[in-house]
């Protein structure tokens, strides 16, 4: 698909989306957090859910984690612009709270659409939420920067689990793992075949 297609459907799909009344947490937040970047991003980086500065923008990660997460790209020549970034849920949470199950499950087709459509070499989840969509009943301290092939419901991804900003800015030793992660994506974008993945089979 074309890119210039692949930004009409994204435009089609925010517009549903918008439009979707039985979204999960529409009436309390401020604006829809559909997400942003390149419809033609090799890394879709997922999540976990807006914060109060998301939900006043309707942009993913514009707070102190969103600052992180730019620096980090920037570490490995990535612009932020190149990439796409967005969450589980794509409501803010009152108080910011944990996304619930059944909330996660209500905005899942739309984020597997915005991956059908942009097709990216590879899914980098940020934090646990997003690492339990596509690799359930792991550890993040155990699988964090391994690439790991999914068969996600007849799709072939590359998912890449990663920690999440936010707490690699409450610890320094997340902050260095994460650092270090990051380090290995240009080469993940460049040849995901050459990868040695680990192979996953889901329920
Ligand atoms: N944390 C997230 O998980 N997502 C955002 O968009 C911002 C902070």
């Amino acid at each position: 698909m074309a890119d210039g297609q692949k930004l009409t459907k994204l435009r089609e799909l925010k517009k549903k989306m918008r439009e979707d009344m039985n979204l999960p947490l529409r009436k309390s937040a401020t604006n829809l957090v559909f997400g942003e970047g390149s419809s033609d991003a090799k890394l879709f980086f997922l999540g976990e859910g807006p914060g109060y500065y998301e939900d006043q923008t309707g942009r993913p990660f514009v707070g102190n984690a969103g600052a992180l997460l730019n620096q980090l790209l920037y570490s490995v020549k990535l612009p932020r612009e190149e990439v796409f970034i967005t969450n589980v849920i794509c409501y803010r949470p009152p108080e910011n709270r944990d996304p619930l199950p059944e909330e996660i499950e209500a905005f899942e087709p739309y984020i597997d659409e915005m991956i059908d459509i942009i097709k990216p070499k590879a899914v980098v989840t940020l934090g646990r939420f997003s690492m339990a969509k596509f690799i359930p009943g792991v550890k993040i301290t155990v699988v964090h920067g391994k690439p790991h092939g999914v068969d996600w419901k007849g799709r072939k991804l590359t998912v890449v689990p990663m920690f999440h900003p936010a707490a690699a800015l409450r610890a320094g030793e997340v902050l260095r793992q994460i650092k270090e992660d990051f380090l290995k994506l240009p080469e993940i974008v460049k040849e995901p075949e050459k990868i040695e993945v680990k192979q996953m089979n889901l329920i």
